[in-house]
């Protein structure tokens, strides 16, 4: 009997987690490996939704205007590194590029067969284990000031309306009658029904580790540091723990990925969103169900621990430290929106999105090398990780999934 393939899957967060299981389900012999654990990134702290109607990118026809706009006035959601403003240009022109309405079909095309079914790929990937608690089926409410700002994001609801999501909308006093923690500022509602969350998104990255375990796989806290290819193939993944010897390798290391794809001779295109979460403790209100405050561009999900607001842009240095005008700014759109709402403490967090200027992962092979991408998620890793595991599963063990998958082209990028 042959022995089976030794696979290592480098980054716990959604896209690796969700990637070790479907391999493990395979037969693989995987064994999971990060710097600092379990849902350490951007999986930890995002803003749970199950984000199937999240298909319109940022990049929308007119933002190099409405953009500049914003990251000129510290009370819009778009914040800019300036310092880091070179650095940023290669993606940021690409990014610009894609900001056209022939751009931003071709990113939906590609966004739909990976985020429509999320909440049956999250089912399916935690069916009859511990980890299903923490999914539950929601509707997700977009909150306007009022109809004059719900009509201004006709682009992506147009777009939407094309694709079935028909928004329920209630306008005036009828919207604190439907959501009775929305203050006055909010006069205007529109809500798509037959959705989904994570009540818990570090949590749920914990459960699924554990499930993992359970079902065969191990994990490994290191740091890897680059590949030990031979012959155009991986021989073995090198950690400041030691060399890992494997047949197969997936990268599913965020942001982090970047880094990684230069020890194999690749530029990704990819830079982060730096985004932030403001976790309320204790909150004195709930919503009944998820909300996209638009004006602040985060999302206010009630989640088991407390209510979390995440959401925001900062376009930056993943290296550099959590800014203050992110937060205080979230802050300020929560007392806004939700006058009456009182919480003991807030936890403060940063993460990044790993983001294209196509807004489109990389899932597939790397050459011929036996490694396999699966990372640059942007808003949507939450959402999409599951799905993009069992991609990754059924290239790896040879199958192929029934779906096109040139949008996610690894090597597109030279
Ligand atoms: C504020 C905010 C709100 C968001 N809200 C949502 C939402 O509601 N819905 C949604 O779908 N998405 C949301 N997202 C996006 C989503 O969180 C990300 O796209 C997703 O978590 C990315 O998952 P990942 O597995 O690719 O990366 P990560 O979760 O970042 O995991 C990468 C892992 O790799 C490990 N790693 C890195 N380098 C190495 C190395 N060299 N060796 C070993 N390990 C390494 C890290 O420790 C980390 O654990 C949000 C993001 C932010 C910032």
């Amino acid at each position: 009997m042959t022995p089976p393939l030794k696979t290592l899957v480098i980054g716990a967060g959604i896209c690796g987690l969700s990637s070790a299981i479907w391999l493990r389900r395979a037969g693989h012999d995987v064994m999971l490996i990060d710097k600092d654990g379990p849902g350490a990134g951007a999986s930890y702290g995002n803003a749970g939704l199950l984000a199937q109607w999240a298909m319109i990118p940022v990049n929308t026809p007119g933002i190099a205007r409405t953009g500049l706009k914003y990251m000129l006035d510290p009370n819009e959601p778009l914040f800019m590194q300036w310092r880091y403003f070179p650095k940023l240009v290669p993606w940021l022109l690409k990014f610009m590029s894609n900001a056209t309405d022939k751009g931003v079909r071709a990113t939906v095309d590609g966004l739909m067969p990976l985020i429509a079914d999320s909440v049956s790929q999250h089912e399916a990937l935690t069916r009859g284990t511990a980890a299903a608690k923490w999914i539950t089926n929601s509707d997700i409410t977009y909150a306007y000031a009022n109809r004059k700002a719900f009509d201004k994001d006709s682009y992506g609801w147009n777009l939407r309306r094309e694709l079935g999501y028909i928004p329920e909308l209630v306008e005036g006093p009828a919207v604190q009658e439907a959501e009775p923690m929305a203050g006055p500022n909010i006069q205007c509602l529109a809500t798509l029904k037959g959705h989904g969350h994570i009540l818990n998104p570090g949590a749920y990255c914990d459960a699924l580790a554990q499930v993992l375990q359970e079902e065969g796989g191990t994990i490994c806290q290191a740091t890897v540091q680059d590949f030990d290819i031979r012959d155009g193939k991986v021989k073995a993944v090198i950690t400041d723990r030691g060399t890992l010897p494997c047949d197969h390798a997936v990268v599913s290391a965020g942001i982090w990925s970047k880094e990684l794809m230069t020890k194999l001779g690749l530029k990704v295109v990819m830079e982060a969103e730096r985004g932030y979460h403001l976790h309320l403790k204790n909150p004195s209100q709930m919503p009944r169900n998820p909300m996209m405050l638009v004006k602040g561009k985060f999302g206010v999900n009630p989640m088991s621990s407390g209510l979390r607001c995440a959401g925001t842009v900062e376009l930056g240095d993943h290296n550099a430290p959590l800014s203050n005008a992110p937060l205080e700014l979230i802050r300020k759109n929560i007392k806004w929106a939700f006058p009456d709402l009182k919480y003991d403490e807030a936890e403060e967090w940063m993460g990044f999105r790993p983001s294209t200027p196509d807004s489109l992962p990389l899932v597939g092979e790397i050459g011929g090398t036996g490694v396999f991408a699966a990372f640059g998620h942007q808003h949507i890793g939450l959402t999409a990780g599951p799905k993009t595991g069992r991609w990754v599963a059924d290239l790896i063990t040879g199958k192929r999934p029934n779906v096109d998958l040139s949008p996610y082209d690894a090597n597109r990028f030279g």
